[in-house]
């Protein structure tokens, strides 16, 4: 669906996934105005297809696209946008236990604009395609600390979901994957202290029966996975903390893990800071504990208690 500056979204249209006709000129090739999200659809055991919290994809969309200067679909024109996606492509979900049906909305100015500013027109699209179940690998994340790039800085927009946030840390993660590790934990650009999150997960931390994660701050994404495990693990009867954790914690946690729409949530193996590899156990206890509790939820295995559960159909 496309929209004028100052106007808002009226419904769109299902298309066939195909090529995308860009004018030279337009705002997202020269100035990045975009902003991405991507969300998951499950198949439960009873074939009925499943969204988790789209709605609040659709919030963290409109936040961002309020920094970049771009109006928004409301987050039910959202939420309708993504289930007509799905239901149009339900033969695309996989069946329970063999992955889901990842869909990527995408915000961005695609009307003409020579001058630095702003587009005078935008689109608003989704494509969708079935990923496997990343918790078949079970290998846990090495994470490299990268203590020379920074992934967002203060009054930046680390954030929001912007598309201009991606490519800045691709060589990090190259040069970190060529060394065999799987990732790269970005510290606070302002101190170098603080750990913040991964290049596209947030980052846990478990010591007896508290559980910390980094304070959302602008420099780091508001994942709605983390949202959820912080939830989870509250009912569980676990302390959280949201605070600023000093790098230098990993090296005393009992358990490291990641959270996110693509990974879940993922044991970290290892982390390795100024060329030293501290490894934690392979049992992981409280990890998996959170990690069986949310995919639960996410494909229907467990009681939703939170009801988090959007059904399709
Ligand atoms: N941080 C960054 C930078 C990300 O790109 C993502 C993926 N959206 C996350 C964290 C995790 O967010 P979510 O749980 O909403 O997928």
């Amino acid at each position: 669906m496309t929209c004028c500056d100052g106007e808002t979204f009226s419904n769109g249209a299902l298309r066939p996934y195909q090529k995308l006709e860009l004018h030279p000129s337009s705002a997202i090739l020269n100035y990045g105005q975009g902003l991405l999200e991507g969300l998951k659809a499950y198949r439960r055991g009873d074939g009925r297809v499943m969204l988790f919290r789209p709605e609040e994809n659709a919030r963290r969309m409109k936040m961002g696209a309020e920094r970049i200067c771009m109006p928004s679909p409301s987050v039910e024109q959202f939420v309708h946008a993504v289930k007509q996606t799905v239901l149009a492509n339900k033969h695309m979900v996989p069946p329970p236990g063999k992955g889901s049906l990842y869909i990527r909305p995408l915000l961005m100015g695609t009307g003409p604009v020579l001058a630095m500013g702003p587009a005078p027109e935008f689109t608003f699209l989704i494509y969708a395609s079935p990923v496997g179940d990343f918790h078949k690998a079970r290998t846990p994340l090495n994470l490299l600390i990268q203590e020379k790039i920074h992934r967002a800085t203060p009054g930046g927009t680390g954030g929001i979901k912007c598309i201009t946030n991606y490519s800045p840390v691709f060589k990090p993660i190259k040069e970190a994957k060529a060394q065999g590790f799987s990732d790269v934990l970005f510290l606070d650009a302002v101190t170098g202290k603080y750990i913040e999150e991964a290049s596209s997960c947030n980052i846990f931390i478990v010591k007896g029966d508290t559980i910390s994660t980094p304070a959302i701050a602008e420099t780091i994404l508001p994942g709605i996975t983390r949202k959820s495990i912080i939830d989870i693990a509250l009912d569980f009867g676990y302390q959280v903390q949201e605070r600023l954790i000093v790098v230098e914690e990993l090296t005393e946690a009992d358990e490291v893990f990641c959270t996110g729409t693509a990974v879940g949530v993922v044991p970290v193996g290892s982390v390795t800071y100024q060329g030293k590899r501290f490894e934690y156990g392979i049992e992981a206890v409280v990890t998996k504990k959170l990690q069986v509790a949310l995919l639960g939820i996410q494909t229907g295995l467990v009681e939703d208690k939170m009801g988090w559960t959007c059904m399709l159909d």
